[in-house]
């Protein structure tokens, strides 16, 4: 289990504060703060500290569930059952990988991405289809010139010129 910056409750975000072992009252190793949203725990060895966090929490709990009166036993009794299930069952709270983003011919043929576009091409409007489409075209064409920059920088530019002429022909208003 880790330490982080915060922990959110029932919806407060408390700030976590690792102090010094002499800076706590009664000698304890965490402390809650809710009037500031801050829980504070001792330095010290991780497993240590982790198990002083949940305690902290569960006080939290309680608080956001309205009940003034925190048994320190049972209090303490929860954070151990907790801190058990946590470090002893680490596949449950392991968030769930994403695939990872590939690139594959559909079954029409066409060159697809499975992922999210990296926000420049998506703010671009460029489609993935059209985007794969160019890629494939761009690795034909090395394959043509036999991977020679210059040649394939050469073809690029004729392509593209074949292309503007195209377009640059006037259209027939009707057929
Ligand atoms: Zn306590």
């Amino acid at each position: 289990m880790r330490i982080p910056k915060t922990v959110k409750v029932g919806g407060i975000t408390y700030k976590i504060v690792v102090a010094p072992q002499g800076d706590f009252t009664n000698n304890a190793c965490g402390e809650i703060y809710y009037n500031r949203s801050e829980i504070r725990i001792t330095d010290g060895e991780t497993q240590y500290q982790a198990r002083a966090l949940l305690h902290e929490v569960v006080h939290a709990i309680y608080a956001h569930l309205g009940y003034n009166n925190h048994p320190e036993k049972e209090v303490d009794e929860l954070a151990g059952v907790l801190y058990a299930l946590i470090v002893d069952n680490p596949e449950m709270f392991e968030p769930e990988s994403a695939p990872r983003p590939v690139m594959y011919v559909s079954d029409a043929g066409n060159w697809e991405y499975s992922g999210k576009l990296p926000p420049a091409i998506a703010a671009a409007d460029i489609s993935a289809k059209s985007l794969m489409a160019a890629v494939e075209k761009l690795r034909a064409v090395r394959r043509e010139t036999d991977g020679d920059d210059e040649a394939t920088l050469a073809l690029c530019k004729k392509i593209i010129k074949t292309i503007e002429a195209k377009k640059k022909k006037p259209k027939a208003d009707a057929q």
